[in-house]
């Protein structure tokens, strides 16, 4: 069932109880009234006769029957006197009555109520010069019986006709309330990926409606955001896959339009290799990239020591790239050389770190890296600083990304991807790392990591 058909029925629900509760309540409220009413009139009447009867001498009981007749009686009134004995004295009625069917445990200052059929009936005891005499009164009440009758179908159709009512503004009005829901709906309904920049409408920016659009949108923003990464990604990797496969085939087609001397052959296969290099750095640059973005789940966190890590890293780079230079600075070295602890992966804190030294020695002329290691408990970080070509101010924010090179770096090799995938290891280890730059005097890289405590 649907929100807007449970919304309209749980709203009959509420006021078709209402309305119940509510009629209900007036119907045996005037009922009761009437009845009441009906009771004292009759009291009335009875007292009235008796006291006619038995304390004015005038008054017989042929006269009170005129006198009966004449005044405004009740509907088919009958009054019975009896006195001690049981015995009628006066009746205005040729109707005989029986006191002794009726009159049952009836105390002497009691007014006895009861029916006789339709009719209402009273008895009580009137006492007159030590004499107890015995009153009854019945009569049928017409007009009030038939005004509770009115007021009973009047109640009925009325919760009818409410009841049709209700549930016709239950579903306008609940059709009404969910209304931007079915048109936030349609809207995302037209939402594809070809079509990812189409935004819900937000309407009055503040009811809950609102809210959830706005966190919708938001949401989408997110996804476009991520869905062109992704589609730059996907593009700039073919791009970069396809130039040294183009060149490569350039190159073979080349040698084998005809027969060439030893030496062009021996050059021709150089330059092939030193393609074939670069597309396998690069194979494997996107491959980290893909494998850590997939699952980091899977990598194996120890207790490094990052000192010890930082000098194998030097020394590892320093064995195939023997121009470069490196300067740690360890002049805050703590005592203590628990601080000096981090919970990481070896192998992937080595790819982040010699991304940062390899950048720094490859984009300045003095291939130099100097190295602050610096404690700042809880935190341990490392600045990686180079006085070499720096990166322009356009560039600084989208280093990052994969694929993303600075304007001034058409003379170094290099596809983009080393510091995407230092910054995804860095974070995997709820670490930051920022970059700041001048161009042509430097840059240093600030990498920050949490200190694992021990003991
Ligand atoms: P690559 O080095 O292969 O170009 P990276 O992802 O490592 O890719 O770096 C991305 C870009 O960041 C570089 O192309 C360069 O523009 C800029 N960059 C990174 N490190 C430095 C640095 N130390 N000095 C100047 N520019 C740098």
């Amino acid at each position: 069932m649907n929100i807007r058909n449970k919304l309209s029925i749980q709203f009959t629900v509420i006021v078709a109880t209402i309305l119940l509760v509510f009629s209900t309540g007036i119907y045996f409220f005037s009922t009761f009234y009437r009845e009441n009413d009906y009771y004292k009139r009759l009291n009335d009447r009875a007292n009235t006769t008796a006291r006619l009867l038995l304390d004015v001498q005038e008054v017989d009981e042929n006269l009170l029957r005129i006198i009966d007749k004449n005044t405004l009686a009740l509907y088919q009134e009958q009054i019975y006197i009896f006195d001690e004995r049981k015995r009628k004295i006066y009746s205005n009625t040729d109707q005989e009555f029986d006191l002794d069917i009726i009159w049952k445990d009836v105390h002497e200052e009691d007014v006895y109520k009861f029916k006789i059929k339709e009719r209402e009936a009273i008895g009580f005891i009137y006492k007159y010069n030590n004499e107890k005499f015995y009153v009854v009164a019945s009569a049928f009440d017409f007009y009030g019986i038939a005004k509770i009758k009115n007021l009973r179908i009047i109640l009925i159709v009325g919760y009818m006709l409410s009841l049709m009512f209700t549930v016709a503004a239950g579903l306008l009005f609940s059709g009404r309330a969910l209304l931007p829901i079915k048109k936030v709906v349609s809207q995302v309904q037209n939402i594809s990926v070809s079509k990812l920049n189409i935004r819900v409408d937000e309407g009055n920016k503040k009811d809950e409606i609102a809210q959830l659009a706005i966190t919708f949108n938001q949401m989408l923003d997110r996804l476009e955001e991520a869905f062109i990464l992704q589609r730059d990604f996907v593009s700039n990797a073919a791009h970069e896959l396809r130039t040294p496969f183009t060149v490569l085939l350039a190159e073979i087609d080349y040698c084998l339009m005809q027969g060439r001397p030893k030496e062009q052959y021996v050059n021709t296969l150089n330059r092939l290799s030193g393609e074939i290099k670069k597309l396998s750095r690069l194979s494997n640059g996107l491959l980290e990239l893909a494998r850590i973005s997939v699952d980091n789940s899977t990598f194996e966190l120890q207790t490094i020591r990052l000192d010890e890590l930082l000098i194998d890293t030097c020394n590892d780079i320093l064995k195939s790239n023997s121009d470069y230079k490196t300067y740690i600075n360890f002049e805050s070295l703590p005592d203590n050389e628990s601080l000096l602890h981090v919970a990481g992966n070896e192998q992937l804190l080595k790819i982040a770190i010699k991304n940062l030294i390899e950048n720094a020695c490859k984009f300045s002329s003095s291939k130099d890296v100097f190295i602050d290691f610096i404690i700042n408990h809880p935190s341990i970080s490392l600045n990686f600083k180079d006085y070499g070509i720096g990166i322009p101010p356009e560039d600084i924010n989208n280093i990052f990304q994969p694929f993303y090179r600075g304007n001034n770096t058409q003379f170094f090799a290099g596809y983009g991807l080393g510091l995407a995938l230092t910054k995804k290891i860095i974070m995997i280890h709820q670490g930051t790392i920022e970059a700041t730059s001048e161009v042509g005097k430097g840059s240093v890289f600030t990498l920050t990591l949490p200190v694992k405590q021990i003991g």
